[in-house]
């Protein structure tokens, strides 16, 4: 028997898109080397991204106005969520689909022509199985490369009463971490998880190389002992690395491995729990105008990776300085041009002379894959 629909990799956009296909009553075979893995990053998302039908229970807390720290404290006016990973997983429900515990080795596109006149993509599995599907969506994610820029971060799990600062900080710039001025910079990232538990992460948003975990380690420990923050050393750890972009930018493709990444924040879950209907549907996924903010997008990682550490506050100050329509179509406009066009525009503009020469020259350098 030929699926609708055989989905190459079972992490969450891979997750998603079964769920989505099963609701939509298609066949599917989902295949991952372990396809009821258990999901152990933290991940979160802007409220406006997701799709209505995401189940409440995947959502660990929400918070209505996050904070972003540069030289001064913005509170940003759009609502966050923090999932909790296994009810979202949970809540991906494919029990109505085959799941095959098993490594994609090659995905065939379809054969114009056949001897047999059969006109259907297939996978090799490591198994020596061949599989036939009508539609093959590689959902694998992205291998590391030391091509491609990464982030990396290092995190802790505290108890709430351990931290009783009330702000959420979905970015802190604040010196206080121990690096030099001179140094690559990284800030805090600090969400609860809803259990009266806080994820506190230091974060090296993008890096060619990214900086290291146990650096961020160290930064994150000297930044709370600097807070006050005592910790015991068995708190649960969180290690964070993965790369900013690549995949390719095709509807065959989907979430990290179908270039779904934003490339300056790292971001894809939202985005791909989004598109799964539209992907289901058979819609395309990159238009010509997702195609064209994606060229925007990596040209803005491009001036990212080339700001002096100084000047990365100064960046963010200025971009959650922008009204928050302009940071949501830049942040979540996957295929909104002229929101992400216009938003990059006021950014250039609110920025100081010596920023905007950098960034020119940045956004003129080769292209990033
Ligand atoms: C700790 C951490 C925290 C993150 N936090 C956030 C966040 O807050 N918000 C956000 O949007 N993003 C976050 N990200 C980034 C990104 O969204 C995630 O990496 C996300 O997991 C990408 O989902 P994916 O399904 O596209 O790919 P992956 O999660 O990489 O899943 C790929 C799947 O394919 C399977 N696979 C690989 N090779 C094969 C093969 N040959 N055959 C079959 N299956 C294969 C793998 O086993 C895996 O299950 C985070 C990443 C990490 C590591």
């Amino acid at each position: 028997m030929t699926d609708d629909l055989l989905i190459c990799g079972a992490g969450p956009a891979g997750r998603a898109l079964a769920h989505r296909a099963i609701a939509h009553g298609l066949t599917v075979t989902l295949i991952d080397p372990r396809p009821e893995r258990r999901w152990t990053p933290t991940y979160a998302a802007w409220a406006d991204e997701l799709p209505d039908w995401v189940a409440p229970e995947a959502i660990a807390a929400t918070v209505d106005r996050p904070v972003a720290w540069t030289h001064r404290r913005l509170e940003l006016d759009r609502r966050y969520v923090v999932f909790d990973t296994a009810a979202l997983q949970d809540s991906l429900d494919v029990s109505g689909a085959r799941l095959l515990a098993d490594r994609v080795t090659e995905i065939t596109p379809a054969a114009r022509h056949t001897a047999h006149g059969l006109d259907l993509p297939s996978v090799r599995l490591a198994s020596g199985q061949v599989l036939p599907g009508a539609r093959i969506i590689d959902a694998r994610g992205i291998g590391r490369s030391a091509e491609l820029a990464e982030q990396t971060a290092f995190g802790v799990i505290v108890e709430r009463a351990q931290w009783p600062d009330a702000d959420t900080y979905f970015m802190d710039w604040r010196d206080d971490n121990g690096a030099a001025a001179d140094e690559p910079r990284s800030f805090l990232y600090a969400v609860p998880l809803g259990d009266d538990r806080v994820l506190l992460e230091e974060t090296c948003l993008a890096g060619r190389p990214a900086l290291s975990p146990d650096l961020l380690r160290d930064r994150l420990h000297h930044r709370l002992r600097s807070r006050g923050i005592g910790l015991t050393g068995e708190e649960p750890v969180e290690r964070v690395r993965f790369p900013l972009h690549g995949g390719r930018a095709t509807s065959s493709a989907f979430g990290a491995a179908g270039a779904l990444t934003h490339p300056a924040t790292g971001y894809s879950v939202a985005t791909a729990l989004r598109l799964a209907d539209a992907t289901v549907a058979g819609d395309p996924t990159w238009p010509g105008s997702a195609r064209a903010v994606r060229l925007l997008r990596q040209a803005g990682l491009r001036a990212l990776l080339a700001l002096p550490p100084t000047d990365i506050p100064v960046f963010f100050d200025a971009f959650f300085a922008l009204p928050p329509a302009a940071q949501r179509a830049y942040l979540s406009g996957h295929d909104d041009l002229p929101g992400t066009t216009s938003a990059m525009t006021k950014l250039f503009l609110a920025l100081p002379w010596r920023l905007r020469r950098r960034l020119a020259a940045a956004v003129t350098l080769p292209s990033i894959p």
